[in-house]
């Protein structure tokens, strides 16, 4: 028999399991855009109380999260600071500019990590000449940055140095509950930090669709019209919402799983320790080539810079795969690096 390929590229690629499945089969549904479908309604009612947050709204993507957040924080012609390999600058089609006229700063970080020493001297102050820094988004955990998880203390001082400064604060927690499951930092606690936060379903937790901005009942009504603005205003989404509902019953806790294989993995290919489910090997040699051969030997990789390649442990890895890629890839490495 041959056996299927083990697909390390993202935690996008779960499928719902069974249960979950069953979950969505059974739903109680309704128009959600009428604020009527009970299985929305429960979701959005469960992820606000999680995060300690009055509302959350379900929106499509974790990009229409961040998109819709950001706009709530910051009007036209003023900007939000960020890191330079966050999400929301990489990978969301410069839609902050594109959409909204909000103008985007980047402050290099070491693994995405969040510094306020390095961010301070950033932020313009309000006055007649200069763009207004409105916004500080920091994403936890970062993903171009190996799953790396915030400081904590570094998001309390933040959290200090923004009230002090009248500035708002953007969580883009698509990944949040590695964090948490990594840290034992609780939700609310992170969510305490945060004026908005974006966290995805279609991650870690293995729903097929699905993300939700948790912020106040007041920001979560204007986020309403930004959503059906952007076309994201869905009508019988319960069926989606019941696989959340499901993933939040029983995938958080079983992170700590693929945060266990992604060291092993790391420890297999020579690489740092990974804080959660992310690991990034850094190549002497072409990122494209290492993959193209783990590609003809089964194992799929995501190649992230020309000399970057990216393995990502989730739902759909067990420990038998694991030590596939295990046995793989270590020589692969080694023959490219020697070419
Ligand atoms: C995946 C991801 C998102 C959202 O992605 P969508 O594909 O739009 O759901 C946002 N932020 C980070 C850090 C992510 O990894």
């Amino acid at each position: 028999m041959v056996s299927a390929s083990v697909d390390l590229r993202s935690d996008t690629v779960t499928k719902p399991t069974p249960a979950m499945r069953q979950a969505m089969a059974e739903a109680v549904v309704g128009d959600d855009v009428y604020a009527e479908d009970p299985t929305v309604n429960a979701l959005e009612a469960e992820v606000a109380a999680l995060f300690g947050h009055e509302a959350a709204l379900f929106v499509p993507s974790g990009t229409m999260g961040n998109q819709i957040s950001l706009r709530l924080l910051a009007e036209p012609g003023q900007e939000i600071l960020c890191d330079s390999d966050a999400h929301i600058v990489t990978y969301e089609m410069g839609a902050a500019a594109a959409l909204f006229g909000l103008g985007t700063r980047t402050i290099l970080g070491d693994r995405g990590r969040f510094d306020l020493d390095a961010y301070v001297p950033q932020v313009r102050p309000p006055d007649w000449h200069t763009v207004r820094t409105a916004v500080i988004a920091v994403e936890n955990t970062h993903n171009r940055g190996g799953g790396s998880v915030q400081p904590i203390d570094q998001l309390k001082a933040l959290r200090a140095y923004a009230d002090d400064a009248e500035l708002s604060l953007h969580c883009d927690g698509a990944r949040i509950w590695n964090a948490h499951v990594a840290t034992g930092t609780s939700l609310a606690e992170y969510g305490g930090l945060f004026d908005t936060l974006s966290v995805c379903l279609s991650k870690g937790l293995g729903a097929p669709v699905g993300s939700l901005v948790v912020s106040s009942r007041e920001r979560i009504g204007k986020a309403r019209i930004l959503r059906k603005r952007l076309g994201g205003g869905m009508r019988q989404a319960g069926v989606l919402a019941a696989a959340g509902r499901h993933a939040l019953a029983h995938h958080i806790d079983r992170l700590a799983e693929d945060h266990a294989r992604a060291k092993t993995l790391a420890t297999a290919c020579g690489a740092d320790e990974p804080e959660t489910n992310i690991v990034v090997l850094k190549l002497d040699g072409n990122a494209h080539a290492v993959a193209d051969a783990a590609r003809d030997a089964g194992i799929l990789i995501s190649v992230v810079s020309p000399s970057r390649i990216r393995l990502v442990t989730h739902l759909d890895i067990t420990d038998e795969q694991v030590d596939r890629a295990a046995a793989v890839l270590p020589k692969l490495l080694a023959e490219e690096e020697r070419t």
